[in-house]
């Protein structure tokens, strides 16, 4: 009945750290032909340590294996990819889709975040201002000088966001998080440049 209404279904391949469990849960998901894509879930430890990473070394053999079993030609979708250089290794084991976890983490922190891949395309990192320090208390100047988003584009300067997060201003967040996004997204049609241009794998060295 979703199908008829055009919704697409996505199956969900748990199993933790357990090989064998994420092999049996794959296997399941994958033959069941109506479903659209996979989410694979469940590598975070959650709680007070929810924004610590994903242990990238234990989660790449058991994503080698899934990947192993789904279906190509169906998108593969991890929640909560807190890092750049995470999103860059999942990435090359075959994970398509991600969330703005690591964007609305900064921006709940009050940090901005600068330019991800440089402009040759050659090195990820992962440097941010952080707006609630003192130093920026008289930097008039906006986030990112050649950035386009709404924030840098309309002169909401540096300064005027460290005062925002002091006086714990919701304003504060609105403009970090438009930031954010915008060098969030930037970030993701670059590597789609760097995979159409078959140059991604220098990311990863
Ligand atoms: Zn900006």
């Amino acid at each position: 009945q979703l199908k008829s209404q055009n919704i697409s279904i996505l199956a969900t391949i748990e199993g933790g750290l357990n090989p064998r469990a994420r092999t049996k849960s794959a296997k399941e998901s994958a033959a069941k032909t109506l479903v659209d894509g996979f989410v694979i879930d469940g590598f975070h430890t959650y709680g007070s340590q929810s924004d610590t990473q994903l242990d990238y070394v234990s989660v790449k053999p058991i994503l080698h294996e899934i990947m192993e079993i789904l279906p190509k030609d169906k998108p593969k979708i991890l929640l909560g990819a807190l890092s750049p250089k995470l999103i860059i290794k999942l990435i090359d084991s075959g994970i398509d889709v991600f969330d703005s976890s690591y964007a609305s983490v900064m921006t709940e922190k009050g940090f901005a975040l600068q330019e991800v891949i440089d402009v040759n395309g050659l090195k990820v990192t992962e440097n941010s201002l952080d707006l609630n320090s003192k130093q920026f208390k008289e930097d008039f100047g906006v986030i990112g000088t050649h950035c386009q988003c709404y924030t840098c584009v309309n002169g909401f300067s540096r300064a005027y966001i460290n005062h925002l997060l002091n006086a714990s201003e919701m304003l504060a967040k609105v403009l970090l998080m438009f930031h954010n996004l915008h060098t969030f997204y930037h970030f993701f049609a670059q590597i789609r440049r760097l995979l159409d241009e078959d140059s991604f794998q220098q990311l990863l060295r």
